[in-house]
């Protein structure tokens, strides 16, 4: 078998999936179809092409080609998604801090827009009761951090996670109840080590590194600054911390 690659080395190439050293915590060796990943970056390269050229600029239209970055990253998934440990009902990476743009969370607003009254108020108190943890978490550094920077977010998410709160979009049976709407990390949260690793205090899991999820990320950004005109990034429940 070839060497195991240093999944640390932040030199690695294009991807780590589908390095022939790689197979899962079941044994199972992790394929990626020939360029799948090349093909996916190429697509969010004409993106970024037709973002920057693109006249209208508003919600709708942002709305529109962040799914359109999701729908890029989603095919990766699927295609890889044999070979993953995650399933359906895993949820511990759902106990995380997720960092999210303006337009990520836009499209989880309009997600809580169009939920039944009582769905909405049930993710309306967790997001109450998530951003009074996340305050106290904040406010232990001094000056507090700032929860829309990715610094404040470095600062308190080891706090956070230590925590061990489920995401305030967590159903009871442990499923993303927003999961057409949820935020590109957490499309992009997969792993082929042992689910158990992910629990806090375990692990640590093996994530994957690929410049596709670099350049997604990188468009959620320019998308969120572009029709949204918001360069921040905060934790999911923080983006509704004046709602009522
Ligand atoms: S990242 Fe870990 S906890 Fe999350 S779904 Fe995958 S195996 Fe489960
Ligand atoms: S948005 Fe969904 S997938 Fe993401 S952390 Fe929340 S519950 Fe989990």
């Amino acid at each position: 078998m070839t060497e195991r690659p240093d999944f640390n080395d932040p030199s690695l190439p294009t991807i780590v999936v589908g390095h022939p050293a790689i197979v899962n915590f079941r044994g199972e060796e992790v394929v990626v179809p020939e360029g799948l990943l090349e093909r996916a970056l190429e697509e969010l390269g004409q993106l970024e092409v037709r973002l920057a050229a693109e006249e209208e600029i508003s919600f709708d239209a942002g709305e529109r080609f962040l799914r359109q970055v999701y729908a890029v990253v989603d095919r990766v998934g699927e295609a890889v998604s044999p070979g993953m440990s995650c399933q359906s009902g895993c949820s511990a990476c759902c106990r995380v801090m997720v960092a999210t743009t303006a337009a990520e969370a836009a499209l989880i607003g309009r997600r809580m827009e169009r939920a039944l009254e009582r769905e909405r108020s049930d993710w309306k108190h967790e997001i109450v009761n998530r951003n009074e943890l996340l305050d106290r978490l904040a406010e232990r550094s001094y000056p507090s951090s700032d929860l829309t920077t990715f610094g404040g977010l470095l600062e308190t998410c080891e706090m956070y996670e230590r925590e061990n709160r489920p995401c305030p979009f967590l159903g009871s049976d442990r499923l993303c109840q927003i999961y057409e709407d949820r935020p590109l990390l957490c499309r992009v949260c997969w792993v082929l080590t042992d689910p158990a690793d992910c629990s806090p205090g375990q692990g640590p899991p093996i994530k994957f590194r690929s410049r596709v999820f670099e350049k997604a990320h990188a468009l959620c950004g320019e998308i969120s600054r572009i029709h949204f005109r918001d360069v921040r990034v905060s934790p999911i429940p923080y983006w509704f911390r004046n709602d009522g």
